[in-house]
């Protein structure tokens, strides 16, 4: 490998998969690369989540550049088959990665970027590229009467939760209905809670995992660049046998083409044990959660509940403004202007161009799969970076 002489790294913040991987794509090409993680090892995220995660998305879609998923972690990779992963990936590559040092600021100065970190730290980068996370910093909604429920009784967020263990023989009220609320709802209902609840705000596409064999995520691979219309078409008239019907159990067919709710964010919900569980009666759909009255939790339908415990699945914020809020880098979200690889590249019409040097991995949720885009994306930036330094030598 030919090292390319560079006056200063390229910065990578966040050694989560996203990070890795471009870290990995650069020293592939002789660029030098480092990685700055808050946390004390790689794969923060993927330590902390619940005890049953598996990818939704096969081994084989989702392996990084350069090192594949080991094919003995079978074809749904269990959590801390994830972190191995990740582990073995920094190693064969022989990535470069800073441990505790949290990024709390970026800015430009001419054609370097500069990076404020803990310890006081200033640190000189000929690029940054943010790797921070889509599901950086648990969001709870802005539910009236919150603050007096927790005082009386158990709320905790998704992030926290790792199994049935501290639930057993309670009554427990999940909230949220996308992909993590879904498999915690089946998992407290196969770990022995006493009853369990899923309240619903929008009912929620659900799909299987896979159909003889063939995975749902190669279908979204397959229509992720379909014109959305057609796809919402198609899915509509395919919709019966695609997607689970839960309406005789309180759970209605889901409104608006799948595809436009895929565009704003909505992933349909694959199915790890929710449906059995619901016809089951193991997991009770209820409406929406709109408040907190002292102990009891008000829900949509005007109806009044008092569970044991709440977990609240109601996802994530990006958390980028603290760090790149200044730049103008962001839109109304909160999330970059415009996608991975496209440092220095004018966004799409109305949307405002990255500047040179900065680049973003990891801040959108396709249909075809996240390890599998930021693999792509991996690829796209440490091509572009390293198309960047060489004309800077030229
Ligand atoms: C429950 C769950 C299941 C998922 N399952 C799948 C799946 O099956 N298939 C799939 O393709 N995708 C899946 N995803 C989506 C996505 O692939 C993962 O969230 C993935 O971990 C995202 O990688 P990332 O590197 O962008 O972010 P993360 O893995 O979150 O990594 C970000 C890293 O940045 C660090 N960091 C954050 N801020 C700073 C800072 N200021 N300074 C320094 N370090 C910082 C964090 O500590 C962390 O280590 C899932 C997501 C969740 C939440």
């Amino acid at each position: 490998m030919t090292v390319t002489p560079q006056p200063h790294p390229v910065y990578v913040v966040g050694a989560g998969p996203g990070g890795l991987a471009v870290a990995a794509a650069l020293r592939a090409r002789g660029v030098r690369a480092v990685v700055l993680e808050k946390s004390d090892a790689v794969g923060a995220s993927w330590r902390h989540h619940y005890d049953r995660l598996r990818l939704h998305t096969t081994r084989r879609l989702s392996s990084l550049p350069g090192l594949r998923i080991p094919r003995s972690f079978g074809r749904w990779v269990a959590r801390a088959d994830v972190v191995r992963y990740l582990e073995k990936y920094a190693e064969f590559h022989d990535l470069e990665i800073v441990t505790g040092v949290e990024v709390t600021r970026i800015e430009q100065e001419q054609e370097e970027w500069i990076l404020h970190a803990t310890g006081g730290r200033r640190l000189v980068g000929c690029a940054v590229v943010v790797a921070t996370g889509f599901n950086h910093t648990p969001r709870l909604p802005d539910w009236p009467g919150l603050d007096t429920y927790t005082a009386k009784a158990e709320l905790v967020h998704a992030s926290a939760y790792r199994n049935p263990a501290p639930y057993e023989g309670r009554d427990v009220l999940v909230v949220g209905a996308g992909n993590t609320g879904a498999e915690i709802a089946a998992d407290l209902a196969d770990g022995g809670a006493a009853r369990v609840r899923l309240a619903v705000r929008t009912p929620p596409y659900i799909v299987r995992r896979s159909t003889l064999g063939w995975p749902t995520q190669r279908s979204g691979i397959l229509i992720r660049r379909l014109p959305v219309g057609l796809v919402d078409r198609l899915t509509g008239l395919l919709g019966r046998f695609m997607t689970a019907d839960l309406s005789a159990y309180g759970l209605p067919r889901p409104t608006g083409g799948l595809y436009s709710r895929v565009r704003a964010g909505a992933i349909p919900v694959q199915d790890v044990g929710l449906v059995a569980a619901v016809r089951a009666g193991k997991v009770e759909p209820v409406a929406a959660v709109d408040s907190f009255e002292g102990g009891e939790v008000v829900l949509a339908d005007g109806s009044r509940i008092t569970p044991d415990a709440v977990v609240a699945a109601t996802g994530y914020r990006r958390a980028l403004e603290p760090l790149l809020g200044h730049l103008g880098v962001l839109d109304e979200r909160g999330r970059p202007v415009t996608g991975a690889g496209k440092g220095g590249k004018a966004g799409k019409a109305g949307k405002a161009a990255l500047p040179q040097g900065l680049y973003f991995t990891g801040f959108t949720n396709p249909i075809s799969g996240m390890f599998r885009e930021m693999a792509l994306d991996a690829e796209r930036i440490a091509g572009r970076i390293a198309r960047r330094l060489a004309k800077r030598r030229a």
